[in-house]
């Protein structure tokens, strides 16, 4: 049984008090939704204040990124014992890291690998652009993607994997639940040949791409998509909440 998981990315917004102000407005009936996971990811200068202001809730912590090194000569990079004990989650290889910020599969590896040396749970991101998506080769770009990331990685227990088609996201264009559920099924599979099924059966699959309260029911009612990584609609209070009551319920739990 996989525990639904709904993460809110909240991008480069919001100052400290805004982000306080959010998280303020949406935790009481967050934490009213029992047996759904929720993890909302400011931006890293707002995550002690959001920690602080998530006490008495079971709402989650994400950073947006960090490097892969412990500590260093590496100005304005953010390491993952700085994160460790403050966050619970980390975002890795988003596509707008890969698209502006030069992430490749073997970054997204290093970060993979020392997220889970430091006991931080990944959101590891795969999607295909646009022109990938046209040429019909959605499949292999994320598999290729999927076997580069993991490669020489022992099982990462708390993995969680985002699949977000890069033409879905901030477009409104969102993919539907089918062809999701087509790729995720096929990340479930993959994830089977690099470790093993009990594992991939277990590992919860994300989709991620314009996801809102009026298309959530279509994506989690698939049997292979576990959740959502939501975007533009995680910063408005009433959409997330929408998008988490709909999920414990299309979910049954
Ligand atoms: C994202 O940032 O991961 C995302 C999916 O954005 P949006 O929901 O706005 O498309």
């Amino acid at each position: 049984m996989r525990t639904p998981f709904i993460a809110g990315n909240w991008k480069m917004n919001t100052t400290v008090p805004e982000a306080v102000k959010l998280v303020m407005d949406m935790k009481t009936q967050l934490s009213a939704i029992k047996n759904v996971e929720t993890a909302v990811c400011p931006p890293f200068v707002s995550l002690t204040a959001v920690k602080e202001a998530l006490k008495g809730s079971d709402i989650r912590l994400g950073a947006q990124n960090m490097y892969f090194e412990d500590k260093g000569a590496y100005t304005g990079e953010v390491s993952p014992l700085m994160l460790k004990g403050l966050c619970d989650y980390v975002i890795i290889g988003h596509s707008e890291r890969r698209q502006y910020f030069g992430e490749t599969n073997e970054t997204v590896r290093k970060k993979v690998q020392a997220a889970v040396k430091a006991g931080l749970r990944p959101i590891m991101c795969v999607g295909e652009n646009l022109a990938e998506y046209e040429a019909g080769g959605s499949r292999d770009v994320v598999q290729k993607q999927l076997l580069t990331s993991l490669s020489g990685i022992d099982i990462p227990h708390d993995l969680v994997i985002a699949y977000e088609p890069v033409w879905a996201i901030g477009t409104g264009r969102a993919a539907t639940g089918r062809q999701a559920q087509l790729v995720i099924s096929l990340i479930r599979e993959t994830v089977a040949g690099v470790y093993n099924t009990a594992f991939a059966d277990g590992v919860r699959i994300l989709y991620g791409g314009s996801v809102t309260g009026d298309n959530i029911a279509e994506f989690i009612g698939q049997e292979d998509i576990d959740g959502a990584l939501v975007g533009g609609a995680s910063l408005k209070p009433d959409q997330f909440i929408s998008i988490v009551q709909q999920t414990a319920k299309v979910k049954n739990v």
